[in-house]
């Protein structure tokens, strides 16, 4: 007889940063994990630690394509997340965020699954509400490079409002705000891993424009807390709801902390700043910190140690521990 208690749960995107994470956590509290991945971004690498356990499995699958397959929940986090990835192919990035939330949405509409929807605070485009609050409808470019990423998660968006009005899918919708730590990959050009790879190397460390632009920075495993949480509240809390650490630094500030940490003698160089670039970024997590009795508790600090503790792990070719047991 099957255990009630484990849940059959599929994480799309799972063999990518934030995926991986989650299906380490999901399998350690005991549940059946199916990660879907097409291995864009994401890598065989990050689920070393898992990929013989018992209760998981993976299955090689692009989103866009309509996918049949017996499950309780579902988490989406498939779509390439850092800049350089997501402008490499922006049709599939669009196909990617669009089919596949619309194929995601119509298996859980059959299945009556909860389906939990990794959005991003690039709905708020170059915000001219600071902090960002929920309500605000943001300040997007539909025409410009960040488009195929930022409209393709605002229409996700669209269709899980429009699935849970017209066909009452069990959605739970997270905002997440930049996100950083252990298995970022070293080369995928965001800022965290660009600035603690360059200043473990020797390398300048590269701030684009003049560095006062804004960001704030959550450790991830306060943010798999967070969606996990959100995903057990009953189906009156859809979200969307912002997910991050409102400790806002400007990138100069993050160069110089991750310079200082690292005791790097590395030179801090100017290249120019990517069009639509956003000019400041901070969550309003009133909601998060009322509906889920959720506040991030890894301070920048200590989730940068944590961090460049992997990166010097990972370029000096040191192999990664099985954090389940
Ligand atoms: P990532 O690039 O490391 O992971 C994305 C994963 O999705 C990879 O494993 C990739 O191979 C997979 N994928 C991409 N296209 C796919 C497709 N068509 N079919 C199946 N799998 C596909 O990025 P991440 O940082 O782990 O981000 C995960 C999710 O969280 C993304 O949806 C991203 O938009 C969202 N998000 C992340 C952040 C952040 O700061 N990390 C912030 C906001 C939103
Ligand atoms: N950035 C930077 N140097 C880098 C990588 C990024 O100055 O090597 C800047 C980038 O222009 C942006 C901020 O850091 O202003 C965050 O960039 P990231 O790509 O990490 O995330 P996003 O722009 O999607 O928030």
């Amino acid at each position: 007889m099957r255990d009630l208690s484990c849940k059959k749960i599929l994480v799309a995107g799972g063999a990518g940063f934030l995926g991986s994470h989650l299906c380490e956590r999901l399998l350690g509290e005991g549940h059946e994990v199916i990660c879907v991945d097409n291995f864009f971004t994401g890598s065989k690498e990050n689920l070393r630690a898992i990929e013989k356990h018992p209760r998981f499995e993976i299955l090689r699958h692009d989103i866009s394509c309509p996918l049949s397959i017996e499950v309780d929940e579902i988490y989406n986090f498939a779509c390439p997340a850092s800049p350089l990835h997501y402008q490499y192919d922006p049709i599939q990035t669009m196909k990617t965020s669009v089919l596949g939330a619309m194929h995601l949405l119509e298996l859980s509409k059959r299945l009556r699954s909860k389906i939990f929807q990794a959005s991003t605070s690039e709905v708020y485009g170059d915000p001219t509400v600071h902090p960002q609050p929920e309500e605000y409808w943001g300040n997007v470019n539909p025409i410009g490079f960040r488009s195929c990423y930022d409209e393709g998660k605002r229409c996700a968006e669209t269709l899980f409002f429009d699935y849970w009005r017209q066909s009452a899918v069990r959605i739970k919708l997270g905002r997440i705000f930049n996100t950083y730590g252990p298995r970022m990959h070293p080369n995928d050009g965001r800022v965290v891993s660009n600035f603690i790879v360059q200043a473990l190397s020797g390398q300048p460390l590269t701030i684009y424009g003049d560095g006062t632009q804004t960001r704030s920075f959550c450790y991830v495993d306060d943010l798999i807390d967070v969606i996990i949480k959100l995903m057990n509240t009953d189906d009156s809390i859809t979200g969307p709801i912002n997910i991050g650490n409102p400790t806002e630094y400007t990138i100069s500030e993050l160069a110089e902390q991750i310079r200082e940490m690292t005791g790097s003698r590395s030179p801090i160089i100017y290249k120019p700043l990517p069009s639509d670039d956003p000019k400041q970024r901070r969550p309003d997590i009133s909601k998060a910190k009322a509906l889920l009795g959720w506040q991030p508790k890894v301070g920048v600090e200590q989730g940068l140690r944590e961090t460049i503790a992997y990166f010097e792990g990972v370029l000096s070719g040191e192999g990664l521990e099985s954090p389940i047991p």
